[in-house]
């Protein structure tokens, strides 16, 4: 018995899957929007939404009343070295980024994608097979199905819809780990804090100190595993160590613990390396497409930038819904993502020389050099950044970037798929026919 039939299918209600919704919600379409968890649920994540991010929810008509509102950063260097990332506005972005419980800021997303007309579904996709009528069938677990005739995978980093369609090549995925833990502190400014466990052994990736807009702070640290992702638990082993660490720096208070029941951690999906985004009637986004900034860990924004797309991608050009999506991709991400996806590969199995480039950067007359460049190049704020000279900075640091990293094996994966794909749209294969 077939279930009720849809013209989309969104998977995940995350902030990917809430934008692609409400996108489609709002031009009309039939949309059922699958999550298996019931919300508000929890998700691993330093809860800071970036300018890009401020930017889309504020031209979707989602502006939050209820965040705090943060400005400048500041990184701490492994000897303790300090640089100051300060908050530009930029032309397409506003000067700051907010914070905001993940639990209550998803929450707050799904119910406007419901308020919208999207049809809430709390069932776990198990697998999608494809329909005579070229539309997807997704069998939910414990029974039951939805039919669509798009689907939209935005089920995170570890997506069922990317799995069950063949989208993931496993060898060439860059996977991330991040573990979080909420603290009962006030803390002024977000800090990212570079960490050497051994002295001139960097950890491979960093760790973090955000305020809260509750009085806690969200502190957390990560690491990247490229396509291996055994070594991921070292973030979860490793954070009381990496606590002790702001403790000695004074960020953190000497008496200040972080309860093991508010810890929790997560995969992250970088780069876009290894996932096609999209095929036929499926098309991945967020964290499913491995969207995840790979020098600094941010999704967020991402996450709702693509599935703003792909919905439009599936409103305005249905019959050539993925191309114009992966187009949109190449456009809006890929020379980025491209380039950095492979600083990061080289970076993570590099524990001295990320240990030597923290020092470095973190030595003041550095850090006043290129403070205001590092800050937009790292969070992906060139295109769009006001003229000047922090803007000068980004652009040296992404043309070098771009020369430095074009014969790696990622840049080259990524380019030859998007051409491939561009190229020749291909029906897509939806696991075995309906049963
Ligand atoms: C520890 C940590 C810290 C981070 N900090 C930040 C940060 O501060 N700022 C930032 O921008 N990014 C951060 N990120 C990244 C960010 O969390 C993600 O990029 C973002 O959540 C991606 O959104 P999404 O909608 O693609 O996926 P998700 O938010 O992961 O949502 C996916 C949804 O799909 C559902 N789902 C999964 N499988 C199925 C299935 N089979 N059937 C039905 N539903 C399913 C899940 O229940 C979930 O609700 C962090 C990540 C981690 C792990």
């Amino acid at each position: 018995m077939r279930g009720p039939r849809f013209d989309a299918a969104v998977v995940g209600s995350g902030p990917a899957g809430a934008v692609a919704a409400i996108t489609l919600a709002r031009a009309g379409a039939r949309v059922a929007l699958v999550d298996k968890s019931g919300f508000p649920r929890d998700k691993a994540c330093g809860d800071l939404v970036g300018p890009r991010g401020v930017q889309l929810l504020t031209e979707v008509g989602l502006e939050r009343p209820d965040v705090l509102s943060l400005g400048d950063m500041v990184v701490v260097g492994p000897t303790g070295g300090r640089a100051l990332l300060p908050a530009v506005p930029g032309l397409a972005y506003p000067g700051q980024a907010w914070a905001i419980p993940r639990s209550r800021f998803d929450t707050e997303l799904r119910h406007a994608a419901l308020d919208a007309g999207a049809e809430e579904v709390t069932a776990r996709v198990g697998a999608l097979h494809a329909e005579a009528s070229g539309s997807a069938l997704l069998t939910l677990d414990g029974g039951g199905s939805v039919v669509a005739d798009f689907v939209i995978g935005a089920d995170g980093a570890a997506s069922r819809v990317a799995e069950s369609t063949g989208l993931v090549d496993h060898d060439r995925v860059l996977w991330g780990f991040a573990m979080r833990a909420y603290v009962e502190q006030h803390v002024e400014l977000p800090y990212i804090a570079f960490w050497d466990p051994t002295p001139g052994r960097a950890f491979p990736g960093y760790g973090w100190l955000f305020p809260g807009p509750d009085g806690r702070a969200n502190a957390g640290l990560g690491l990247g595993t490229g396509s291996d992702r055994r070594a991921g638990a070292r973030a979860t082993r490793q954070l009381d160590a990496f606590l002790d660490h702001l403790r000695s720096l004074g960020l953190l208070g000497a008496t200040t613990e972080a309860p093991r029941d508010g810890r929790l951690g997560g995969w992250l999906k970088m780069g876009m390396v290894g996932t096609m985004p999209a095929r036929g009637n499926v098309l991945l986004v967020g964290d499913a497409a491995g969207l995840v900034n790979p020098l600094q860990g941010e999704g967020i924004a991402q996450a709702m930038d693509s599935g703003r797309a792909a919905a439009l991608a599936v409103i305005e050009r249905p019959s050539e819904a993925a191309s114009h999506y992966i187009a949109h991709l190449r456009r809006t991400h890929l020379r980025f993502q491209s380039a950095t996806a492979s600083v990061h590969a080289a970076l993570v199995s590099s524990p001295r020389m990320v240990s030597l480039v923290g020092r470095l950067l973190t030595t003041p007359l550095v850090a006043r050099a290129v403070g205001g460049g590092w800050g937009i190049y790292w969070n992906d704020l060139l295109d769009g950044s006001a003229p000047g000279g922090a803007r000068r900075v980004a652009q040296i640091a992404h043309g070098a970037a771009r020369v430095l990293t074009a014969p790696a094996p990622n840049r080259r994966w990524l380019s030859t798929a998007f051409d491939a794909a561009l190229d020749q749209p291909r029906p897509v294969t939806l696991g075995s026919p309906t049963p």
